[in-house]
């Protein structure tokens, strides 16, 4: 999947243009992983093995993606998500209370 294709995608909920944060490249310079987010509705879509995952709420499963999450974290500081949707950043703060 290269970033020319992907900057043509929009969420399918609203058309909102999407943000692509890279995780990793082939030596093409083509998005192996990566994830996209949309800034109106805050769902999330990620890229993996170059294609971007972009089903209905109901079609996809959180418990499947949260080892990706879980393995992406580093990259995804500051941002935690939940039903498919970003629930914190770091410009809003975390949205949870302190324990
Ligand atoms: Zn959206």
């Amino acid at each position: 999947m290269t970033t020319k294709i992907i900057d043509k995608l929009c969420c399918p909920f609203d058309k909102n243009d999407l943000a692509l944060q890279i995780i990793s490249q082939d030596i093409h310079n083509n998005v192996k992983e990566g994830i996209l987010t949309c800034n109106q509705c805050n769902r999330y879509y990620p890229v993996v093995s170059g294609i971007p995952i972009m089903n209905p709420d109901e079609y996809r499963e959180f418990k499947l993606e949260i080892p990706m999450l879980e393995k992406w974290q580093e990259y995804l500081s500051n941002k935690s998500f939940d039903n498919f949707r970003i629930t914190s950043n770091p410009d809003t703060g975390n949205a949870l209370p302190e324990a």
